[in-house]
């Protein structure tokens, strides 16, 4: 049986108390919001902090707001999420992305600022102390080396979480508090291509909203690819928003893959479909595009050259989707599993 390792508990009740802590204990203490990915990790020593401060009675991470767009508390779990009407009906992608992370039981825990907090994922890291200390670590925690390509400088595990990709489609911004002050970043800007340094956050900040604009036409979609249907973290995620005039002609588009790199992978798709109609043809360039722009390592689930080839499937599912096919078929329904 894996054990925790010894930590302090606090748990404040306010927003302000919880970044006091923070800034008192130091980079030796870490957020704790519904634990599901932060407490395995402790118990493989990923991360042995001597204090965690939970966010789970701070109320101000709980609220919605709806107004000129739509502003989501960082702890508010996967499951409320799914249940807010604007979401489902304004903001598909996000809750088509939301509503596929882990299982029901992780999702009414599992809170939306520890998803895009989530730490990075490989093969040679997810392991239990014993299986990492057999081979002598690798430089994410402990050691030197990084077993994925021996001669890389830096670690290349994965940027696993769900909804990062869809809501930077969506072109989220993120509010960060600390005791010394607030700022608000484009949640693109979150994130770092390196699976140590994965996220621009300081160590004393907290993430407390998610801020939407307004959905202004824009339609959004999210196909996530992994072993089991109703349980894995995700080997591809293809996040797709487009925004097209009444007779089909594509105005903006935004598209960011999941899983295949450090960080959420941002695809210029505007510049291959402004002023074009969604066709055939189109949607295979983008495809083509985004595949050749995936660089999947291998240090996850399936295949590595097989999952790069099936960018280029994945996006032409989300964009003949966001075109109005009948997305429906067996297969396809498979190929994404749910929704
Ligand atoms: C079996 C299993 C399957 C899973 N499958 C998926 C999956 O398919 N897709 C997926 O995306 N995830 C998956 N997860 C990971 C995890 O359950 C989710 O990402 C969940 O949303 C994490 O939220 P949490 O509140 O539990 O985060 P926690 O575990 O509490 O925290 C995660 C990290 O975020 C930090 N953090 C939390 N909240 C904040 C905040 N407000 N501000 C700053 N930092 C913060 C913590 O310090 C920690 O580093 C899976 C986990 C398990 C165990
Ligand atoms: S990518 Fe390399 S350094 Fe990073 S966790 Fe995997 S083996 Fe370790």
């Amino acid at each position: 049986m894996m054990r925790l390792p010894w930590f302090e508990y606090r748990a404040p009740r306010s927003l302000a108390e919880a970044a006091r802590i923070l800034a008192g204990e130091g980079p030796a203490a870490m957020l704790i919001a519904g634990g599901t990915d932060l407490l395995p990790n402790m118990k493989r020593r990923h991360q042995s902090p001597a204090t965690l401060v939970s966010l789970r009675r701070v109320e101000e991470l709980k609220k919605t707001a709806n107004g000129s767009g739509l502003n989501l508390g960082a702890g508010l779990t996967l499951t409320e999420v799914t249940a807010i009407a604007a979401v489902k009906e304004s903001y598909r992608g996000l809750w088509q992305a939301a509503a596929q992370v882990a299982t029901p039981h992780i999702r009414n825990m599992g809170t939306l600022g520890g998803n895009l907090c989530l730490d990075t994922r490989c093969t040679y890291y997810n392991q239990n102390y014993e299986w990492r200390k057999a081979i002598d670590y690798c430089m994410k925690v402990d050691g030197t080396v990084c077993w994925v390509a021996t001669a890389s400088k830096r670690c290349l595990a994965v940027s696993s979480t769900d909804t990062a990709p869809v809501l930077i489609s969506l072109g989220a911004r993120v509010k960060l508090v600390s005791a010394s002050g607030e700022r608000e970043v484009a949640l693109a800007d979150l994130y770092r291509n390196d699976g140590i340094a994965y996220l621009a956050r300081k160590p004393e900040e907290i993430v407390t909203d998610v801020l939407l604009p307004p959905s202004d036409g824009w339609k959004s979609t999210y196909w996530k690819l992994r072993r089991r249907g109703s349980f894995d973290f995700p080997v591809l995620g293809v996040a797709a928003a487009v925004k097209r005039a009444r007779d089909g002609t594509v105005e903006d588009a935004k598209l960011v893959l999941g899983a295949v790199s450090s960080h959420p992978l941002s695809i210029k798709a505007g510049d291959v479909l402004v002023g074009k109609k969604l066709t055939d043809d189109v949607i295979a360039q983008i495809g083509d595009l985004a595949e050749s722009r995936a660089k999947p390592m291998d240090n996850t689930d399936l295949d590595l050259r097989w999952r790069k080839h099936v960018v280029a499937d994945f996006v032409g599912y989300a964009l003949k989707e966001l075109r109005g096919d009948d997305m429906s078929a067996p297969r396809l329904r498979t190929a994404r599993q749910v929704l």
